[in-house]
């Protein structure tokens, strides 16, 4: 079990997938499985599309359910957690969690960027909301402009990757999530990544770090 954190923009979605589709890893990403909630308008996504849009983080309760139900269906597999847990309160929960199933976390790795690069890479982002790929406009462009290249959807702008949501995201990120760099060191599992590098520079970064934690 592996984890990845940092700030909005800072490539996490991408490095998650690259993971799953050359590591075998299973993602588990809140995010992600959020704005689907949302796109559908199930109950769940009717409750949280507020925070999503406001860049508050969705009520505990509901992402460390989401995430036992998860865990408990994927015990046997490798689980990449990516943008989860967003603060102490759900690591604290994801440790019990994993004790209770005597599985642990083999390293929390968090991606470092600068704000003004995050703030350029999010105005610049779209994703596919059919397969989730996520593009970028400068960095790593769709063959054929705001198409998909694996599915042919139309890509579209996060509703929080608007400059006031972006502040307000890393204001949240700040506050909430940075003090699980100390959670993580106490647990002697915590590794910093720098994000600058290319897409596969950064891969190469972290697949290191994982197969030292791992073998
Ligand atoms: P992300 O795609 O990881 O940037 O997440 C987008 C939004 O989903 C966040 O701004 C939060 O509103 C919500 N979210 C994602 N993961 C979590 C989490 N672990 N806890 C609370 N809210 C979350």
């Amino acid at each position: 079990m592996v984890l990845l954190f940092g700030p909005p923009g800072v490539g996490k979605g991408t490095q998650a997938d690259l993971l799953s589709k050359r590591d075998k890893f299973i993602k588990f990403s809140t995010g992600d499985m959020l704005r689907e909630e949302v796109a559908s308008k199930s109950d769940l996504g009717n409750e949280i599309v507020d925070y999503l849009n406001h860049g508050a983080l969705v009520p505990d309760n509901i992402i460390s359910a989401l995430a036992s139900q998860f865990i408990e269906k994927h015990k046997a597999d490798h689980i990449l957690f990516d943008g989860f847990p967003r603060n102490l309160n759900q690591a604290q929960t994801l440790t019990k969690d994993l004790k209770r199933l005597l599985l642990s976390l083999k390293v929390a790795i968090e991606m470092h960027l600068d704000e003004t690069e995050i703030i350029e890479r999010l105005r610049n982002r779209r994703y596919c909301p059919q397969c989730n790929k996520i593009y970028n406009y400068v960095t790593n462009p769709p063959r054929q402009e705001q198409v998909c290249d694996i599915c042919k959807t139309a890509l579209v702008k996060r509703n929080d990757d608007d400059e006031k949501v972006i502040r307000k995201r890393l204001d949240v990120y700040e506050k909430e999530t940075r003090p699980l760099v100390d959670y993580y060191k106490s647990h002697r599992i915590y590794e910093r990544v720098e994000a600058t590098d290319s897409q596969e520079e950064v891969f190469k970064k972290i697949s290191h770090i994982i197969n030292a934690h791992t073998d």
